[in-house]
């Protein structure tokens, strides 16, 4: 493979040709531009926004909002690059509480289509502005009510070889879909309506927010296995719309993070999600949970990723503590499962943590004795009778197995060790290997179908990496990852391994770090991303989280890292009194 030649003088490419390479980065498909319209809609303060596209969106968007509407200031320079009413200032970042902020989704829009934006506001009259490939073409008065409509056509009309990375209407519709409800969840004061080829698709009127997540996903959740609840922290609120334990998903679809209104990809508390509900899922199963994070916006950075799917927060484990807390304590009240496991535990004189933790649990078991709380009963109820009983029965026998020991937790040591006694015997079990395992062994029990992704991950490789990997495809295909080659040494990820989504990054330095043979593939690449998700030595953990891992440490039957090293180091209670002399 050769390099082009180039002049190899720097120029300052001319506007007409960045803005369309800016364009890619945030808007790559139709429902990257719904997104962007949508969310201008609701930072407009609009309560009602309607949504139609054509073609899957290819052919047309058209987003009506009622909001505040642009003067015709305002309408001069909304499509220009870097033009924004939401932030003038770094420090502005810090208080920032409305969706967009980067000025960059209008000019990103209106480079890559044919861009039509009426817009009135309050006692003025209203004003049209079109612009083809973000060429000026019209701006005057026109008529419309308050608010604003915008409409974008022949979307990537300029830019063919992005059109070639569409999809067919039907998928890039259903992409469009997902996105409007996406955004819709975390707003349940606003009315949506979605018109998919002229026909209305989905209704969602001002509810509540369970009302909300109900009409979203109808059919799909029985309103009376959801509930809501939450938690108030110095520097954030969380709220939960949890499904009842009876309720298993065989994926992870349904455990949906949002983050001051915006759906994210962060494993780590979707990790936090399964932990907290570890004692009532068998493996294999995952629960239904939407979390919605209000945090201070100056402990979290939004500008790190190009559609905001990522954060940067300065406080995750303090997050992730209290996720698993509020969980546990609403998973609390379904005694019928949690009894049960709780039995098995046996607590410790002199280890006053574990023997809080197990006080708290009893006084909660003499409150159901006396408690009027009918939903609870109704609860139990239902999860005897449910069609999932044997599910559950299994599951609860396959535990039990597992849970003849005696196990007390006593604790972490150097910030990295659990120490536990099992039985006879006393363990320093070293979490990041421990949980690096288990994950490990998850990863590879399954035979994964492969999962395309919603927004293809760029990435670029070296001259020799690239020959490698280009040499290694048909292995890498293998696994379910498949790529496109945009251009010499550009690449887009556009499927991964199942329960590899949002684990791009990992896989692409994976790649990026082969030296030789594909030959053992599949278990390098597992071994690291189990290695860069498990718990990391320094992380605290909640009791609750401690003890299931330990338990599921015990029911490995290698209890080696993919790497090799032990796990875990023992002692016998006839070696320690030995040790003393005593024997
Ligand atoms: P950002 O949202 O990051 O500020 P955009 O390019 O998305 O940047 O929008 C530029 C500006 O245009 C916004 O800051 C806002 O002032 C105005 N604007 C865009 N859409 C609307 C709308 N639907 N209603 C009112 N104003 C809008
Ligand atoms: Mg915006």
């Amino acid at each position: 493979m050769s390099i082009k030649k180039t002049s190899g003088r720097i120029k300052i490419l001319p506007d007409s040709v960045s803005l369309r390479i800016a364009a890619g980065e945030v808007i790559d498909r139709p429902f990257s531009i719904v997104r962007e319209l949508l969310d201008n809609s609701i930072d407009a303060g609009a309560s009602k926004i309607d949504l139609y596209i054509t073609g899957g969106g290819t052919e047309h968007i058209r987003v009506v909002d009622n909001g505040t509407g642009m003067s015709l200031e305002d309408m001069k320079i909304c499509y220009l690059p870097y033009s924004t009413s939401k932030i003038g200032r770094m420090e502005d970042l810090d208080t920032l509480t409305t969706l967009g902020f980067r000025g960059e989704a209008l000019s990103s829009i209106a480079a890559c289509s044919r861009l039509e934006i009426i817009s009135k506001l309050a006692n003025s009259p209203p004003n049209k502005l079109t612009v083809h490939s973000s060429r000026l073409i019209s701006l005057n008065r026109a008529a419309g009510t308050e608010g604003t409509v915008i409409d974008v056509s022949d979307l990537f009309y300029s830019i063919p070889a992005r059109k070639k990375f569409l999809k067919k209407p039907s998928a890039e519709a259903t992409a469009c879909k997902k996105t409007l409800i996406e955004k819709a969840l975390p707003f349940p004061d606003i009315s949506f309506r979605f018109y998919s080829d002229n026909k209305l698709k989905i209704f969602l009127p001002a509810a509540t927010l369970k009302e909300r997540l109900l009409s979203a996903y109808p059919d799909l959740f029985n309103p009376q296995l959801i509930y809501e609840t939450y938690s108030e922290h110095k520097d954030y609120k969380l709220r939960i719309l949890a499904g009842d334990p009876a309720l298993k998903r065989k994926d992870r679809r349904y455990i949906q993070i949002f983050l001051n209104n915006r759906r994210i990809n962060e494993f780590a508390l979707v990790q936090a999600v399964e932990y907290g509900y570890s004692a009532f899922m068998p493996g294999g199963n995952y629960p239904v949970l939407f979390l919605f994070i209000d945090i201070n916006p100056a402990l979290i950075d939004f500008n790190i990723h190009p559609a905001k799917k990522e954060a940067r927060f300065f406080n995750l484990p303090e997050i992730h503590h209290s996720v698993v807390d509020l969980i546990k304590s609403f998973l609390s009240t379904f005694e019928y499962n949690y009894k049960k496991s709780m039995d098995k535990y046996t607590p410790s004189v002199g280890f006053s943590e574990f023997n809080n933790m197990f006080r708290e649990k009893n006084n909660l078991y003499k409150a159901d004795t006396i408690q009027t709380d009918k939903r609870r009963n109704t609860i139990i109820e239902k999860i005897q009778n449910s069609t999932t009983i044997n599910d559950k029965t299994n599951f609860n026998n396959s535990k039990e197995e597992t849970r003849e020991h005696q196990i007390i937790y006593m604790g972490q040591l150097f910030k990295l060790f659990l120490l536990a006694s099992i039985d006879t015997n006393f363990y320093f079990i070293d979490q990041h290997a421990a949980h690096e395992k288990i994950l490990y062994n998850e990863l590879r029990s399954k035979k994964h179908r492969k999962q395309d992704l919603l927004i293809p991950f760029l990435f670029e490789l070296e001259k020799s990496k690239d020959e490698l990997f280009h040499k290694n495809l048909k292995e890498y295909q293998n696994i379910g990852i498949s790529v496109e080659k945009l251009s010499d040494f550009r690449w887009q990820l556009i499927s991964v391994p199942e329960l590899c989504t949002g684990k791009e990054d990992i896989i692409v330095n994976f790649i990026k770090s082969q030296t030789g043979s594909a030959s053992n593939l599949e278990a390098d690449l597992y071994a690291d991303i189990a290695c860069k998700s498990a718990i990391k030595d320094g992380d605290t953990l909640d009791n609750t989280t401690a003890v299931n891992l330990i338990q599921q440490t015990m029911e490995l039957k290698n209890a080696r890292c993919p790497h090799g090293r032990p796990v875990w180091f023992q002692v016998s209670r006839e070696e320690l009194f030995h040790f003393v002399g005593r024997l």
